[in-house]
């Protein structure tokens, strides 16, 4: 029996981890939930799971928490902040932590499941993009296991050979194909990108997911974010990691040999697969996800990445060249200019243009210590608000 804490039980990713641990009570005990604010959904789902530990990462709701846990005589022990998060991710019963917090927030539970040894089981992809090799010198360092739930960090890694962290060249890789759908804007004219809403570039034609990841999918900062968690993950760096659009979402990688075969994952955009795959592994467990029939898709598309329409590849992949506080610099300028655009204050076509001012405005620096990425997202999301006044100021 594993125990499992799930960082961001009200997201979609929590909300599909909790059904696909739900299908076997016989190995997995829910042990804590956290959620930021939806204090009512947490307790629905305390009722649901029964678990030892809720957590509300807003402080302010930490009373409203406990009179409705205790007025259904509940004996979950409520607790809050960030330290209630980082808790619950070091508890001794916990085995297993599903990192699906969104955004920066997720950084430090996710670190502090990894300085207590756990397998992380990895959705939160902005933490590593920020933090990258501080991140994986904890992993290393505490022995603890990082298993990636992005679907496309998955099927790599499922396309791996067993030792592939002794270098992928010497493992015979020559690259890895890194699929994207292209998001609902991918044959959209670039005049018409200008007055997209929030719901629209929400309407992922694939995938049913949270808001800011649905964002980043239009925008494909998802995908660039995706090729820097892929060099950290795979130990490789951009030059061997080729985007590959692919409109069916059916492929969710591959892996290119120097003998010339191509290893594919393949499999329903639902992410019960993964999240199933990294719960069970090396074992594989049923998932809820409806088999694939190839006969009914018929037709696999791929297509070369437009870095035109899409900017945010481009400043993605030179961040991540750059290295030290640049991936967290293009990260937080990301997350300001998309919350912004949620809240119908900037543009849709405004979002790179913000984070491409950032990262000209703020120089990076070498990243020695969680400090130096903190203070640079910190200015980093400064710079970005300042800018996006100017912006709005502009129109
Ligand atoms: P959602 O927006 O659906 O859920 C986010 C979760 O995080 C909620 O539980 C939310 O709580 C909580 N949360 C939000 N802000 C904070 C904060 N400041 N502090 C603590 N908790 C917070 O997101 P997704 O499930 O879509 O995505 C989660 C992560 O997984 C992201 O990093 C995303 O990139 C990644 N991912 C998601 C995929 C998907 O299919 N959805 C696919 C691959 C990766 P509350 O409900 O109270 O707001």
């Amino acid at each position: 029996m594993k125990g499992l804490c799930i960082l961001g039980a009200t997201g979609s990713i929590g909300v599909n981890t909790l059904d696909v641990a739900s299908r076997h009570p016989d190995k997995y005990k829910i042990v804590a939930l956290s959620a930021n604010s939806q204090v009512e959904r947490l307790v629905e789902l305390c009722i649901k799971y029964q678990p030892e530990y809720a957590v509300i990462a807003d402080e302010n709701l930490l009373e409203d928490l406990e009179k409705q846990l205790n007025n259904i005589n509940s004996s979950v022990k409520a607790l809050s902040g960030i330290e209630g998060l980082e808790t619950i991710a070091s508890l001794p019963q916990v085995d297993y932590v599903m990192a699906a917090i969104v955004g920066a927030a997720g950084l430090k539970p996710t670190l502090a499941a990894a300085r207590s040894g756990k397998r992380i089981l990895l959705a939160n992809k902005e933490a590593l993009v920020m933090s990258g090799q501080i991140f994986m010198d904890e992993v290393k360092k505490n022995n603890a296991e990082l298993l990636p739930i992005d679907s496309e960090h998955n099927a790599i890694f499922q396309c791996l050979p067993e030792h592939y962290d002794k270098g992928l060249a010497e493992s015979g890789i020559t690259k890895i194909l890194l699929t994207g759908s292209g998001g609902p804007f991918r044959t959209k004219a670039i005049s018409e990108l200008s007055d997209i809403t929030p719901n629209q570039a929400c309407a992922h034609p694939n995938w049913s997911m949270g808001r800011k990841i649905s964002v980043d999918s239009a925008t494909m900062m998802n995908k660039g974010l995706e090729i820097i968690e892929a060099c950290w993950l795979f130990n490789t760096n951009p030059d061997n990691i080729q985007v590959v659009i692919h409109p069916q979402s059916v492929i969710h990688s591959m892996v290119q040999y120097s003998d010339g075969s191509v290893l594919a994952q393949l499999g329903q955009p639902d992410m019960r697969t993964p999240i199933a795959h990294a719960l069970s592994w090396p074992e594989r467990i049923e998932s809820g996800v409806e088999k694939l029939d190839l006969f009914a898709i018929a037709k696999l598309e791929f297509e070369k990445p437009d870095y035109e329409r899409f900017p945010c590849l481009r400043l993605a992949e030179e961040s991540i060249r750059k290295g030290g506080t640049a991936p967290a610099i293009l990260n937080a300028a990301n997350e300001v200019a998309v919350a912004s655009f949620l809240d119908n204050k900037l543009k849709f076509l405004d979002i790179a243009y913000i984070v491409e001012q950032t990262l000209k405005n703020l120089p990076s620096r070498a990243a020695y210590s969680l400090n130096e990425i903190l203070e640079d997202d910190l200015s980093a999301r400064k710079e970005a608000e300042q800018l996006i006044k100017l912006r709005v100021e502009e129109f």
